[in-house]
């Protein structure tokens, strides 16, 4: 087989990683270097050059689009199909072993993926059960400190609470949380890896099969693997395996979820004899990016070092905007982003990026406006919207009928009768049992059994007589859609259950709070799933593959805002820094650039949070192939707050000789950091006529008088008061203003 396609696109450094012998390999370097390149070409070169087949490849990515894409990648490389390899996230990865394994992970065959929206009702619930204070026991601290133990391997018997009542009540609750999950089939995103774990710790042999297969083990991003996914990847390559990772200290940015950057540290020792590489040659970004990343970043402590540099120009300045307030600041990125696109550029090369999703919504109605489409990733997703997780939450309920969560979710929805005493009877009789509510309800319903506990109630003592009919109704509508749908295709299976529910008129009546665009959302769901390749998420050998409908709801569990807009249509992409990690786009904007913000205000005293925060600042910077803008607002309104804006110590730390500033500070409402360094230049007539206090006319706007002026040529701005819309900030020069006399 030929392999210059594999080793040809690399440099020396790239093509010794690739080809180094069999063995743990560690690759450390920093962004745009070519890491998951080499990891993907590494791949390719095991299947040729090691005698590897796809059964015997294993990869570990950030993300299931990420993941796609170098599976797309081999094939291209190789140009055979590479079915058989294990291409995904831990969480996907893990959640496969678990539904292959499921009864030696002690689950049962439908279990359900609870999300952290769930998982906190259901803490929050259990909380209220015990009659706690929920301003004491915060439900989301709470699921913080579980999912805190589950990351690290801490199992409720292990909690060692000591004598601390606040410690114990926590550690009882983590208990409860437990039981209620395992009896209800359950299992959210920290017990995918856990239970993964200790399936292959618990179970030797099963373990051996894997360490057999897997030959090679990969894993991208390794920095920000946290101690579970470690020991889970150490026990599929086993000690003397050759497990093969990349990553950059520099770019460790889950810190607050459990990721571990030690790791790296502790991979060298855990593998004595592993080879290192180091990649130096940035292949991305232009050298003004570059610098100001390699700037930014040094002033971060224990870092393990590295030093990029490009061979190709220095390209465009950072660009630097002062807006007034957030609105301003996405009007300006809006007006720079239509002249990319007259100019020729794409609008997918092109990406916003910030610190919380909330921020996107500005964004959003200025992109909506102005007709530019858009994609946000993350945010609100498709599948976390409430009608989709109701309907959804009936084909769990169709799947796994001891769902608890999806079952207490659409029990009454549509309204069927079934009140709060109905419920909490239900509930009182599940706990003492220990069973589910769908099997109690069964129980009881069906006068079982003979032998009551003692306090025990009967159906219609604890239902009441129309609850107990009503409960009866709903029990057999889930039974009646299980039995209809069974051997549909997995389209027609959902659009059923969407149809026989009552969930359409539901909203249908819903006239005000948006019942149409829910309906929308519901058809969009069925198309979503006409749309599915169960073989995507679930490729493999065929007794590996999922059942199509579990595929699809675990697909809905795990992925991130897929269902929104087509991948490939021509569109802004919109994302937390987050998000972007291991992408690259032409031109980035990053927007709220504001001490607070950006660092974000829980890390600015504490200096591991901070320098997390820088971290997370160099991942969006080399994100940046051409060219970077960098933005702030004066004023923000965020969260319905008002607040004043200094620019964050970040764009300080970029060095000025690298910086233009866009817009002069004019109206500068209190001294802020690094005024001194950007260069005001004096606003002039922009065009004839436009002078403060001049009357214009604007098509959309109407008529209004000029409050403003500042800038010069194609920065000229105006601030209008218009009659009827109030004041607004303009582009002159996109504004087309025409003086009324
Ligand atoms: P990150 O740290 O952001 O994940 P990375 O180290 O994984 O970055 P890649 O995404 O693999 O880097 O590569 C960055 C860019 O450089 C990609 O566009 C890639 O195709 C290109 N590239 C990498 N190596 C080479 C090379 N030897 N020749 C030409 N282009 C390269
Ligand atoms: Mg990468």
């Amino acid at each position: 087989m030929d392999i210059s396609p594999i080793l040809d696109p690399l440099n020396d450094e790239q093509r010794a990683a690739v080809t180094a012998p069999a063995g743990a390999t560690l690759v450390l370097a920093g962004a745009g270097s070519g890491k998951t390149r080499v990891l993907i070409h590494r791949i390719a070169w095991a299947l040729t050059a090691l005698g590897a087949s796809p059964h015997n490849i294993l990869a570990v990515t950030f993300t299931n689009k990420a993941a796609a894409e170098m599976r797309h990648r081999i094939e291209k490389l190789l140009g055979m199909p590479g079915g058989a390899m294990w291409v995904g996230t831990f969480h996907g990865i893990a959640h496969r072993l678990l539904r292959l394994h499921h009864q030696l992970a002690g689950l049962p065959p439908g279990f359900q993926i609870l999300d952290s929206e769930d998982q906190q009702r259901l803490i929050k619930k259990l909380i209220r059960a015990q009659e706690l204070d929920d301003t004491r026991f915060v439900p989301r601290d709470v699921q913080y400190y579980i999912n805190k133990l589950k990351d690290d391997g801490v199992r409720p018997a292990q909690v060692k609470a000591g004598y601390d009542p606040m410690q114990q009540t926590l550690a009882k609750l983590y208990a409860a949380y437990e039981e209620t999950c395992q009896r209800s089939g359950v299992v959210d995103f920290a017990e995918l890896l856990l239970r993964a774990f200790e399936l292959l710790r618990d179970n030797a042999s099963l373990a051996a099969h894997y360490r057999a297969r897997f030959t090679h083990v990969l894993v991208d991003e390794f920095q920000d693997t946290n101690s579970i996914q470690y020991a889970w990847t150490r026990l599929m390559a086993g000690n003397d395996g050759s497990p093969f990772v990349v990553g950059d200290d520099d770019q460790s940015i889950y810190r607050w979820r459990g990721a571990r950057v030690e790791n790296l540290r502790q991979f060298s020792r855990d593998y004595p004899n592993a080879t290192m590489f180091r990649l130096e040659q940035n292949y991305r970004s232009t050298g003004n990016i570059l610098d100001a990343a390699n700037a930014l970043i040094a002033n971060n402590s224990g870092r393990l070092g590295k030093n990029l540099w490009t061979s190709g120009g220095k390209g465009e300045p950072i660009h630097v905007y002062a807006a007034y307030n957030e609105r301003d600041e996405a009007d300006f990125v809006l007006h720079r982003i239509l002249e990319w696109n007259r100019r020729g550029g794409a609008r997918r090369e092109v990406a916003v990026l910030y610190r919380s999703n909330a921020q996107s919504r500005v964004f959003e109605e200025a992109f909506l406006s102005a007709r530019v489409p858009y994609k946000v990733y993350g945010g609100l997703r498709f599948y976390e919207r409430a009608e989709i997780k109701d309907a959804l939450a009936y084909l769990r309920l169709v799947s796994n009928r001891h769902d608890d969560a999806s079952f207490e979710r659409v029990v009454n929805l549509p309204t069927r009768g079934i009140g709060a005493r109905t419920l909490e009877g239900l509930r009182a009789a599940a706990r003492q049992r220990g069973e589910s509510m769908w099997a109690a309800a069964a129980r009881m319903l069906s006068g079982m059994p003979e032998q009551k506990l003692p306090g025990e109630l009967s159906a219609a003592e604890a239902f009441g007589a129309r609850g107990a009919t009503a409960l009866l109704g709903f029990l057999q509508l889930i039974d009646r859609l299980d039995a209809d749908t069974k051997g549909l295709p997995l389209h027609e299976q959902i659009d059923h259950v969407i149809q026989n529910t009552g969930l359409i008129e539901h909203f249908r009546k819903d006239k005000q709070d948006k019942g149409e665009a829910r309906i929308e959302n519901l058809e969009e769901l069925v198309s979503a799933a006409r749309g599915f390749d169960a073989d995507a998420l679930s490729p493999g050998t065929e007794g590996e593959k999922l059942p199509p409908l579990e595929a699809f709801l675990a697909h809905a569990a795990l992925e991130s805002g897929e269902g929104q807009a087509d991948e490939w249509d021509d569109c802004v992409q919109m994302m937390t820094l987050h998000t972007a990690k291991g992408l690259e786009f032409p031109l980035v904007f990053m927007a709220g650039m504001e001490d607070g913000l950006f660092p974000h205000q829980r890390s600015i005293d504490d200096l591991e949070g901070l320098e997390e925060e820088r971290r997370l600042c160099y991942v969006g910077i080399t994100r940046a192939m051409k060219q970077l803008y960098v933005s702030y607002a004066e004023q923000r309104r965020l969260h319905g707050m008002d607040s004043f804006g200094v620019p964050s110590r970040f764009i300080e730390e970029i060095p000025a000789a690298l910086v233009e500033e866009i817009r002069p500070r004019v109206q500068v409402a209190r001294p802020a950091i690094g005024v001194a360094r950007f260069r005001p230049v004096a606003p002039e007539a922009a065009a004839p006529g436009i002078k403060l206090g001049a009357r214009v006319r604007h098509t959309r706007f109407g008529d209004g008088v000029i409050l403003n002026l500042e800038g010069q040529g194609s920065q000229a701005r105006v601030q209008v008061n218009f009659e009827h819309q109030g004041a607004k900030w303009l582009m002159l020069s996109y504004a087309n203003l025409e003086i009324v006399r």
